[in-house]
């Protein structure tokens, strides 16, 4: 009998899946000013957007590469005059697609026509549920009577509505509220957000940062309205990470899930990944989306675990939180690559714990004055 060599396979190299989703930061510009934005504190300029052709080109990459939603952001994206275009190129695309907008440049006539065009779903966002706060919090006068007029709107013309709200230090007294704002316009879903505290709600982190007490008050809320509205309307609520033990997973893990653009093409496995020193990303004006997805060194940079310090690389939570969030990591601790401070785990938790602690000890006083989200103060509060 001849003796049978033994059959050597090639390496297996690791099937990277498509993400899920593209977010398509249209514009920064925006006429509210909200001093959490998540855009970063260097606006681009309408000068430096993508022109309308390389976006249905970005799009249509898009959807060839597997992706199945395009979520179309900003700043605020129906500032685009290009918006009715890419959203009917998305529909012959096959992508779901979502528009995120603060609502106030909107009609019934552009809201038909978006509808018409193929857009699937409204995110509405929302500063407060009294009408001064939100319009002091957003810096635009009559925003939020123009969000209640543009909310009926979007019912009107057929389409499911997110209610969006962004809770802190300012508003989270009124959860309740609010809560029930969402349930008044008809949303089908409602987003309570905290405010992520990086970029704009880095710099305003004293006056945003919520104390334990409204914390705790915030939590009773959200679980007595989902007692209420169950199986009426969803309610997405995540306790911020600064009061966590261990932290969300950061857009579903780095470069798993998402994909981001920035206004003038950027792309991004995160909207603050601009903020990591150190790691450069390509340009869809030069680089197709396959190959940024898959062959790109920042996106591989922390994708996966084989990047983990410990404690995450021994850790059984891995492949759920993904090590947490990378620009948190580096605005804490000055190190991307460390164990994300919210986990307990983390030898940097007491950053938490102090920013926690000085939340706390402001609650009863004055909060610091807001720096808001403006393209001229930008170089001020770097
Ligand atoms: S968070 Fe506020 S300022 Fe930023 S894009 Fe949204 S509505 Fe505009
Ligand atoms: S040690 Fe790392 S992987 Fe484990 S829970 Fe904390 S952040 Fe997540």
């Amino acid at each position: 009998m001849n003796q049978v060599l033994p059959i050597h396979a090639p390496p297996a190299t690791p099937r990277i899946e498509p993400p899920l989703a593209l977010l398509a930061e249209l514009t920064h510009r925006c006429p509210l000013q909200c001093p959490y934005c998540a855009n970063p504190l260097e606006l681009e300029r309408a000068a430096a957007e993508l022109d309308t052709a390389t976006w249905k080109r970005v799009l249509d990459e898009a959807a060839a590469l597997g992706v199945l939603q395009v979520h179309f952001s900003g700043g605020e994206p129906t500032a685009r005059r290009d918006l009715l275009d890419l959203v009917r190129h998305a529909a012959a695309a096959g992508l779901y697609s979502n528009l995120i907008t603060s609502g106030v440049i909107l009609d019934a006539g552009s809201l038909g026509a978006l509808a018409e065009a193929g857009l699937d779903h409204v995110q509405l966002s929302f500063q407060d549920a009294d009408a001064a706060q939100a319009d002091r919090i957003g810096g635009y006068r009559n925003g939020h009577a123009r969000k209640l007029v543009v909310a009926r709107l979007i019912r009107e013309a057929g389409l499911p509505l997110t209610a969006n709200f962004v809770v802190h230090r300012q508003n989270l007294d009124r959860l309740p509220e609010m809560l029930a704002l969402g349930e008044e316009i008809g949303a089908s879903r409602i987003e309570v957000a905290h405010v992520q505290y990086y970029g704009w709600g880095l710099v305003n982190r004293a006056a945003l940062m919520p104390s334990r007490t409204q914390l705790e008050q915030a939590n009773a809320a959200v679980a007595q309205a989902r007692s209420d509205l169950r199986g009426r309307i969803t309610i997405d609520y995540v306790v911020p990470d600064y009061y966590a033990a261990r932290p969300k997973a950061c857009m579903g893990g780095w470069a798993r899930r998402i994909i981001n653009i920035t206004p003038s093409g950027l792309a991004l496995p995160c909207h603050a990944a601009e903020t990591l020193t150190g790691l450069h990303f390509p340009s869809v004006r030069t680089t197709s989306l396959a190959a940024v997805w898959h062959d790109d060194p920042g996106f591989a940079r922390f994708r996966g675990t084989g990047w983990m310090p410990e404690p995450c690389r021994s850790c059984d939570q891995r492949e759920i939180d993904w090590g947490g969030c990378r620009c948190q990591a580096l605005a804490l601790t000055g190190d991307a690559s460390a164990t994300d401070p919210a986990c307990a785990l983390s030898p940097h938790h007491a950053l938490m714990a102090d920013a926690v602690a000085a939340a706390d000890a402001l609650a009863d006083g004055p909060a610091p004055d807001l720096v808001y989200r403006r393209i001229r103060t930008a170089a001020l509060v770097r």
